[in-house]
């Protein structure tokens, strides 16, 4: 559908384009996203409407209103769902007191937990078990870190970034070990990691990357942008750690302006004057709808000239050795 476009919009970037869209992929939907939306459509096909769904379990409000069409019903706690009633809890994980919660109330619950998210929570239950103090590097307050540290509450700190590390006070300096949230910043955590291997030489690493496949891959691929394009635009929910990330990436490689936005109506055309080069991703929870929105919205500012751009010229994806290519750019 062609993106409607106002004159006024139309003379706000009328110094804009001739220009090119450099579109990145992969972005969009991860398999962990993906997962949960199937997960809510099977509940609401098995038990029948209404389905309550935790509200971070889909941060798209485009994916969201078609759910509700369904009877998804959106809460922020479990709390708001009636006692008896089926519930689907996020992909990045629930704290135990919330499941304890949940069957304290009679509720049927969905787990609808991304693998990903799932290994970093029992590799905090198995280090904790080991007598390791867990330094989980992380955003304060974010489900997936909530989880992690209910899984050993007395052995699992929290780590915000480098300025917390002077701070932490552990057990056994010789038994600790560092894991992190899935969706954060490979630079920043980087960065983190550093210091506490600076404060304890001993410190173990996670058995595996705990940042994701998808998030490293989204996050490759931005920065490959940042370096080649005068303003990188990424679709995504303001709640989303991991669109939020991507606007943080392309800043910190370099891009001389990023914004975040929700949909192709928040693209200032403003922002596009004296631009030749746009770069254009989404997050992890946006389905593609929103990217062809946004495409038509630069096509009708002259910005029609569209390239799709991978992490490193001409290579392959950033992934472990050993982890085979299955040509689905949304894996885990
Ligand atoms: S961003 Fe990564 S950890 Fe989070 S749901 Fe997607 S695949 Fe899973």
């Amino acid at each position: 559908m062609p993106y409607f476009v106002s004159s006024a919009a139309r003379s706000a970037a009328a110094t804009a384009g001739p220009g090119r869209v450099l579109l990145a992929s992969p972005r969009g939907y991860c398999a962990g996203a993906d997962r949960a939306v199937v997960t809510v459509e099977k509940a609401l096909d098995r038990y029948g409407p209404p389905v309550y769904v935790r509200q971070q379990t889909v941060r798209n409000a485009h994916v969201v209103r078609a759910l509700e069409r369904r009877g998804a019903v959106f809460v922020g706690a479990t709390d708001e769902v009636p006692e008896g009633a089926v519930v689907v809890c996020p992909e990045h994980g629930t704290a135990f007191e919330v499941h304890a919660e949940a069957a304290r109330r009679g509720l049927t619950t969905v787990d609808a937990s991304c693998p990903r998210v799932t290994k970093v929570h029992l590799e905090a239950r198995r280090f904790a078990r080991e007598g390791y103090d867990i330094l989980l590097i992380g955003r304060e307050g974010h489900e997936e870190v909530v989880g992690a540290l209910g899984e050993a509450p007395d052995r699992v700190h929290l780590v915000g970034g480098p300025d917390d590390v002077p701070y932490l006070r552990v057990a056994d300096e010789g038994r600790v070990v560092w894991l992190s949230q899935t969706t954060l910043s490979v630079d920043e955590t980087a960065v983190t990691v550093h210091a506490l291997k600076a404060r304890f030489p001993a410190v173990l690493g996670p058995p595996g990357d705990d940042i994701c496949y998808a998030t490293r891959n989204r996050q490759a691929t931005v920065r490959r942008l940042a370096g080649i394009c005068d303003l990188v635009l990424v679709i995504g929910s303001r709640k989303s750690a991991a669109a939020a990330r991507l606007a943080e990436t392309a800043v910190l490689a370099g891009v001389p302006a990023a914004h975040l936005v929700d949909c192709a109506e928040e693209i200032d055309p403003a922002w596009l004057r004296g631009m030749s080069t746009v770069g254009l991703t989404s997050g992890a929870s946006v389905p593609e709808i929103l990217v062809a929105e946004a495409l038509d919205r630069l096509a009708a500012y002259g910005f029609d000239d569209v390239e799709v751009i991978g992490a490193e010229a001409g290579g392959p994806e950033w992934r472990p050795a050993g982890v085979a290519w299955l040509g689905d750019d949304r894996g885990f």
